[in-house]
């Protein structure tokens, strides 16, 4: 904790500073809010100051002047402010003090009340540590902290709760119990036994809101740290079941001898130890939700199980699973792709045409992340193994072939589909995309296959194969 408000006051940028000078020159009252004060006071890097102040919309707008103001949430009070900081533009939300509206929906309160006094403003919000203010005084030598609702002691007992009746304001607002499990990934906090009680209770009101928001909430909390503070609270509350129930069916899921923890706990371990953005998490978090419909006695070992392709049943799972999650059609294949690609083995017998198919096969886009949960994955395994030696020299060697320029890729052909239409005098159609398939799996074999007459002189070899072949 740290509580020296001279090295708070220090840490706010300037130019937020200047705000607050100017809005309290004009008469009003102007308090940082949020989550960057409570971020300042554990230490923790903030973002996005937030204002909060006495001044009405269209008194932030007089202040600044209509081209330095954005009327961006007006009704809810909300102007964004344009400021210089260090050469750049940025904005600052300043937001009107506001009562608490009624929630008829659960979603969004049906009006907001534009209040006088910071207390009201700060009770509405969610968690007490969410409901800390800070004034900061004008030379920046410190500041007023108000503070009514015991946020800062909850900072220090790192314990999140809720503004109030937990039950009441989780009804209010439905997203309030995915931020709690959010929030608490995130700064590593425990919820307040009264909060964490009110969860079950308000599921009702969580079905109302939309899946944008809630997967808001769900990639922020696979960016914490340890994500899995957050997805366990997801599990115990109900939460989870709700929102991914398939990864619930790996609780108590035995493995085999190569795994120290059933499913559910490996995939929490995994999610954990992989390192990268969410959309990665995401891909290490599914990556076996397809083991408990794939499981099967191993007949050679009693008591143990295989997970026959359980990657190809599980990247039907997570294309499934990115849907229900609206997730962007980018990442959702980025996530399939992970969990479809999850299962190779190296190992050094591989020939250098093994690890072009293997490029070819998983795009070499995908490799840094495959390779962050494979390493998640070996250390999720609770044997303190590591991915290490082999991943490295198979990275090595992909390197290697990528440097010496190899065909990797259709576009990577010294011909192209206009190419194999001349030669073989035909019309577009999908036996252009096959032979040209069939001409990079040559290539790949040899890759000194690779100039046009060598290719051209392939075209009505491989055409021939193609006609003759079943169709793939
Ligand atoms: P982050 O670090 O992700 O920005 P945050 O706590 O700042 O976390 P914001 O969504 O930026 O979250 O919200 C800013 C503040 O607005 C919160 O700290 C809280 O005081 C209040 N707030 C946000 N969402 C809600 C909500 N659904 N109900 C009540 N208060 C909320
Ligand atoms: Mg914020």
């Amino acid at each position: 904790m740290n509580t020296d408000l001279r090295a708070i006051a220090a840490q706010i940028p300037e130019p937020i500073h200047a705000v607050c000078r100017a809005l309290r020159a004009a008469g009003f009252e102007a308090h940082l809010v949020g989550g960057a004060i409570r971020d300042l006071f554990i230490g923790r890097a903030a973002h996005d100051f937030d204002i909060a102040t006495s001044a009405h919309p269209h008194q932030v707008t007089q202040v600044f002047g209509r081209r330095r103001t954005i009327p961006t949430g007006e009704k809810h009070g909300t102007v964004t402010v344009l400021v210089d900081a260090g050469g750049e533009r940025i904005g600052v939300e300043v937001t009107t003090f506001r009562g608490e509206g009624a929630y008829s929906d659960g979603r969004r309160p049906d009006s907001v009340a534009f209040v006088s006094d910071l207390v009201e403003d700060l009770r509405r919000r969610d968690f007490t540590v969410n409901a800390i203010a800070f004034d900061p005084a004008e030379d920046r030598s410190g500041g007023v902290v108000s503070d009514p609702f015991g946020g800062l002691a909850d900072l220090v007992a790192r314990r999140l709760r809720a503004v109030g009746e937990a039950g009441d304001r989780f009804a209010e607002d439905g997203l309030r119990v995915m931020r709690a499990v959010r929030l608490a990934a995130q700064l590593d906090f425990h919820l307040d036994a009264a909060t964490e009680a009110a969860i079950p209770g308000a599921i009702p009101v969580f079905r109302k809101v939309s899946m944008e928001r809630v997967r808001g909430e769900i990639l922020k909390l696979l960016a914490a740290p340890r994500p899995s503070v957050g997805l366990r609270l997801m599990q115990s509350s109900g939460l989870l079941a709700e929102v991914i129930p398939e990864l619930t069916e790996g609780i108590g899921l035995r493995q085999n001898r190569f795994h120290a923890h059933d499913v559910f706990e490996h995939t929490l371990a995994t999610v954990d130890e992989t390192s990268g953005g969410p959309i990665v998490r995401l891909g290490a978090l599914l990556h076996d939700v397809a083991k408990p419909r794939t499981v099967a006695p191993k007949e050679d070992a009693p008591g143990e199980n295989s997970f026959f392709r359980h990657e190809q049943v599980g990247a039907e799972m997570a294309e499934a699973i990115g849907r229900r999650l609206k997730l962007a059609n980018r990442d959702r294949e980025r996530v399939v792709a992970l969990v479809a690609h999850h299962m190779f083995w190296y190992s050094p017998e591989w020939t250098d045409a093994t690890v072009r198919r293997f490029i070819n096969r998983v795009g070499l886009e995908l490799i840094p992340d495959l390779f962050a949960v494979r390493a998640g994955d070996v250390r999720g395994r609770g044997f303190g193994e590591e991915a290490g030696r082999e991943i490295d020299e198979l990275q090595r060697r992909i390197d290697a072939e990528v440097l010496k320029a190899s065909a990797l890729k259709i576009t990577d052909l010294a011909v192209r589909g206009a190419d194999v239409m001349r030669v073989l005098a035909c019309r577009p159609g999908p036996v252009i995309g096959e032979v040209l398939r069939r001409l990079l799996e040559r290539v790949i074999e040899e890759p000194s296959l690779n100039a046009t007459e060598s290719l051209e002189a392939l075209i009505p070899v491989v055409a021939e194969e193609a006609a003759l072949a079943p169709a793939r």
